[in-house]
């Protein structure tokens, strides 16, 4: 499947003529710095060169009709630009409609319904956000159909936004920001409490980025990620009674050693402990990247794990398993669990010559212990949404 095929797809659900526009979106990896961005630190990611396609028309009236390639079963999903609310009946289209829903909320004018087929070659669900793949690439037909003048920054808040509001999941605005404005070979290092940013070019010389998806997912995901958010405002409602703090981001890890106790309770305290840490160790892991101490820059990543599995308790027994695997297979310069976690994919640097064994000897491991077929994926770093044709 490409685009092309996608556009023969939609003209078999949709019919042919008329202004039909092709669309990508990308997924994205977060190299390092998880779990804070909703606590006012800093993250670390960039855009793939895989992602979702849209191809996409205006209609003449209001009626909004979806189909997606990757799930066939649910067949052509058909709403209204009056009865913007989420259904279960939905299914995935509640990521679309919700930012539809979301660009009218904050003032845009949508002014006739549409048709719109996607196509996405990132899984579903492993951390690769194709959620926020999907609601730029929704963002972004809008906005160009529509002459919305959304800038790319406001269309990742626009996407974070339906995808707090509309679809119930409290994520921060790390993946919408880098499906939205990623660079071809530069990951972007972001302070989420004010959304300014620099590229950083990642030129990995004599390494690869190697995703590895664990074809896991527990479920209550988003229940979980909505918990650590809780116990981490909890943290730092404790610390703002001993120091004058707005974001977890604010401390050092020698203010955190200072004024940690004021955090009542146990569970409370590692969230925090683990939001400032990682804070820390993205700003480094920046500053090493920049000095091609990429040897520097692997330790962090390790290190950032650690400090997932023990003390924000977001990864789980199949993830752990294979991370330590990478750790222990030689030319691995870095592992760690990315994404939101509880299963999903991990993000390990490893030097060239050394990727195939590492493909060959945590597959067959990871078969061993689970009878599970781990999928690898040696990525590229890609530009962020846009028009194709
Ligand atoms: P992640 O963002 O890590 O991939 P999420 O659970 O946040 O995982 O989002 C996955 C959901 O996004 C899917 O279950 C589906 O509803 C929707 N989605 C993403 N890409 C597509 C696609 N190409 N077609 C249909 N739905 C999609
Ligand atoms: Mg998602």
């Amino acid at each position: 499947m490409n685009e092309k095929e996608l556009k023969v797809i939609f003209e078999e659900k949709f019919g042919e003529g008329g202004d039909i526009r092709t669309y990508f979106a990308p997924g994205r990896v977060n190299l390092i710095g998880e779990h804070t961005d909703y606590n006012g630190g800093h993250v670390f990611p960039c855009a793939l060169t895989i992602g979702t396609y849209a191809v996409a028309r205006k209609r003449e009236d209001r009626v909004i009709k979806l189909y997606s390639a990757n799930i066939e079963r649910v067949g052509v999903i058909e709403s209204s630009l009056d009865d913007l609310t989420n259904k279960d009946e939905y299914s995935w289209a509640n990521y679309p409609l919700g930012v539809v829903w979301a660009l009218i909320e904050k003032g845009s004018e949508i002014k006739s319904g549409f048709e719109m087929a996607v196509w996405g070659n990132i899984p579903n669900g492993s951390g690769l956000s194709s959620s926020a793949s999907l609601e730029v690439l929704t963002g972004t037909v809008l906005n160009d159909f529509f002459g919305l003048d959304k800038t790319m920054t406001e269309l990742a808040l626009v996407g974070q936004y339906s995808e707090n509001k509309f679809n119930g999941c409290n994520c921060g605005i790390m993946d919408q920001f880098a499906v939205a404005m990623g660079q071809k070979d530069h990951a972007i290092f972001l302070d989420c409490a004010d959304l300014s940013y620099k590229y950083a070019s990642v030129k990995l010389e004599g390494a690869k980025i190697v995703i590895t998806n664990s074809k896991v997912k527990h479920s209550l995901v988003d229940s979980a990620y909505n918990d650590r958010r809780n116990e981490s405002a909890q943290a730092l409602a404790d610390l703002q009674t001993v120091c004058g703090i707005s974001t977890l981001g604010e401390l050092t890890d020698e203010e955190f050693e200072k004024y940690g106790s004021a955090i009542k309770d146990e569970v409370c305290y590692r969230r925090a402990k683990h939001a400032v840490a990682e804070n820390q160790r993205t700003i480094k892991a920046v500053e090493a990247l920049n000095n091609n101490d990429i040897e520097t820059f692997g330790k962090l990543m390790n290190a950032s794990h650690v400090s997932l599995r023990d003390d924000y308790e977001v990864s789980c027994e199949e993830v752990d398993f294979l991370v330590e695997t990478e750790w222990s297979v030689p030319g691995v310069i870095g592992a760690r669990i990315t994404g939101g976690g509880f299963g999903g994919c991990t993000v390990a640097i490893v030097e060239n010559d050394a990727v195939e064994n590492f493909k060959e000897v945590v597959g067959k491991a990871y078969k061993e212990k689970y009878d599970l077929d781990a999928e690898f994926y040696v990525v590229d770093i890609g530009d962020g949404a846009r028009r194709l044709a």
